[in-house]
């Protein structure tokens, strides 16, 4: 159990950091780098978001992510009040008011929680994937259980991402995570448990505009399965489902792109990286994914000891450790 919550943790940050040099469109990843991504890079400085970055180095998502594990763990449980806190802790100490990567629905929750705004409506807004990319601890937390991760989802949202799409989106990852964490699970129920979490959560929050997250994951992984190319089915998969900051956009691609990887955490960044887009929340999401499927031994030496240390200021084994005791509680 302790080696798929580790695998989980190094897949959320595997993917953050492999696919956050892409550009905005495939054409152009493919083009400034000769070709796949195949090693961790640094942010170029014409990106819009991860200019500055080192080679190696998470962003966002996994800083949100590995601040609620904290706090979770903290406080042995998952509340709306602790997802906040969390949210909060994250953003002070990223600077967030001077950072380019702050999210939009997350700059303007922070803004409304800072000014003192109930938690019942800091969120109504909050629409796009940073529900989704910070969620894979709760689905860590819920091996085997889809309505704990479900439930606990939810409450992850209410800060910030309090919208029926958004909830939908942030439940089918935790879904979809709680699941791959049972010895033995297949792709197929995997994928099968992400879009039942994703209508499950659709029932959830601020009724607001999206399209349905559980059929945009059945036609990303309909495109992935396609007899094409690797660069076309991608290209497919930015065109029709779209790698956007919009939910059933990124949450649909990112699990087409764990059935095209076959679950492989590394090809899933290689693909999300190239998919182009948000990618490193595609990628995050993907990889986190097939990280707690495949556990910690899937994982290359030389990536592990990349990332903790170009991000030694988390410590893997210590938020594995507490997330265990969680699940277990
Ligand atoms: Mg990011």
């Amino acid at each position: 159990m302790l080696l798929k919550i580790l695998g989980g943790l190094y897949g959320q940050a595997l993917g953050d950091a492999w696919a956050m040099p892409a550009l905005l469109k495939p054409q152009d990843t493919w083009e400034r780098y000769g070709g796949w991504i195949t090693e961790f890079l640094p942010g170029p400085a014409d990106h819009p978001v991860h200019y500055g970055l080192a080679a190696g180095q998470i962003t966002d998502d996994t800083e949100q992510a590995f601040s609620l594990a904290k706090v979770f763990i903290e406080e042995g449980k998952v509340t709306p009040e602790g997802a906040a806190r969390a949210v909060i802790n994250w953003y002070d100490m990223i600077d967030g008011d001077n950072t380019p990567y702050v999210g939009p629905s997350t700059r303007r929750a922070v803004a409304a929680i800072k000014a003192g705004q109930s938690l019942d409506v800091t969120g109504r807004m909050g629409d796009t994937n940073g529900a989704a990319m910070r969620v894979s601890p709760i689905g860590l937390i819920h091996p085997g259980d889809l309505e704990g991760a479900v439930r606990d989802a939810h409450l992850s949202c209410i800060p910030t991402h309090n919208t029926d799409v958004a909830i939908s989106g942030a439940c089918a990852v935790a879904g979809a995570i709680a699941v791959a964490m049972v010895d033995g699970t297949t792709i197929d129920e995997i994928i099968a448990a992400g879009m039942k979490a994703a209508d499950m959560g659709r029932k959830f929050g601020y009724t607001w505009i999206g399209a349905s997250v559980s059929r945009r994951i059945e036609m990303a992984v309909e495109i992935t399965r396609r007899d094409m190319g690797d660069r076309e089915r991608l290209q497919e998969l930015y065109d029709v489902i779209g790698t956007t900051l919009a939910i059933p956009d990124s949450v649909g691609s990112a699990f087409g792109i764990f059935v095209m990887a076959e679950g492989d955490p590394k090809q899933c960044a290689i693909y999300a990286a190239q998919a182009s887009g948000d990618a490193d929340t595609v990628a995050a999401m993907a990889c986190a994914i097939a990280g707690a499927w495949k556990g910690a031994g899937a994982f290359e030496q030389e990536i592990i000891d990349t990332l903790r240390k170009v991000n030694s200021d988390y410590d893997f084994d210590q938020v594995a450790q507490g997330l265990l005791t969680l699940a277990q509680a």
